[in-house]
């Protein structure tokens, strides 16, 4: 058994995360399970995903010296400079909740119309090993809506919506979320990768 770090310690990926990595022969475990080791801080200075995504991947093995699975991701709105991009984890405040953040989000679209409200999420997903270092990517397109819609995902899931499916992020199960959503796009690459080097 081959055992990785996933460097998170948000619940809502961890559980999208383990659902796609399924290989029987790799635990997944995230920072905050890992037993009498602390935690160190490692700040996101990046100001794209990728960076973000290589600085925590090269932070925690070197405190580490095991396999990481690191990722950055976010919402990107063209229309509002590419906001929230890289901060939107803390887009209205360093520690602020999803609800706060979301507010902030429909208090800028508000008054755009439709065709200037698409958004897509980016995921950057890198594993790095003592010989590896690999990136994966992926996009997922939509709009954003005024209203949030749905009770599922995390984040901005509920003003998330893809016409094409006629539902928000936040209204679709894990699964299917998976199947077309940024990280599940990022860690199927993953998947393939490690199935072919573990
Ligand atoms: P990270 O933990 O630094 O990668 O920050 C990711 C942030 O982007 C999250 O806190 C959410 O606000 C947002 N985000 C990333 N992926 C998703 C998603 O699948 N649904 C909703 N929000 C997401």
């Amino acid at each position: 058994m081959t055992r990785i770090i996933f460097a998170t310690t948000n619940r809502g990926k961890l559980k999208e995360v383990n659902e796609l990595l399924n290989i029987p022969t790799i635990s997944l475990i995230k920072l905050d399970a890992l037993k009498n080791q602390p935690i160190p801080e490692v700040e996101e200075t990046g100001s794209t995903f990728l960076e973000n995504a290589l600085i925590k991947a090269r932070a925690y093995f070197s405190v580490f010296q095991e396999p990481i699975i690191a990722d950055d991701s976010g919402l990107t709105v063209p229309e509002l400079n590419n906001e929230p991009g890289v901060y939107s984890a803390r887009y209205a405040g360093p520690h602020a909740s999803d609800n706060e953040n979301n507010a902030l989000l429909v208090k800028k679209i508000a008054g755009l119309p439709i065709e200037k409200r698409n958004a897509f999420f980016h995921c950057v997903t890198v594993y790095k090993d003592d010989t590896h270092e690999e990136i994966f990517e992926g996009k997922c397109y939509g709009r954003i809506i005024e209203n949030p819609v749905g009770s599922n995902g995390f984040g901005y899931d509920p003003l998330f919506f893809i016409d094409e499916l006629n539902k928000t992020f936040a209204q679709l199960g894990t699964e299917e979320k998976n199947q077309i959503s940024h990280r599940g796009r990022a860690v199927n690459l993953l998947t393939e990768y490690l199935k072919k080097m573990i």
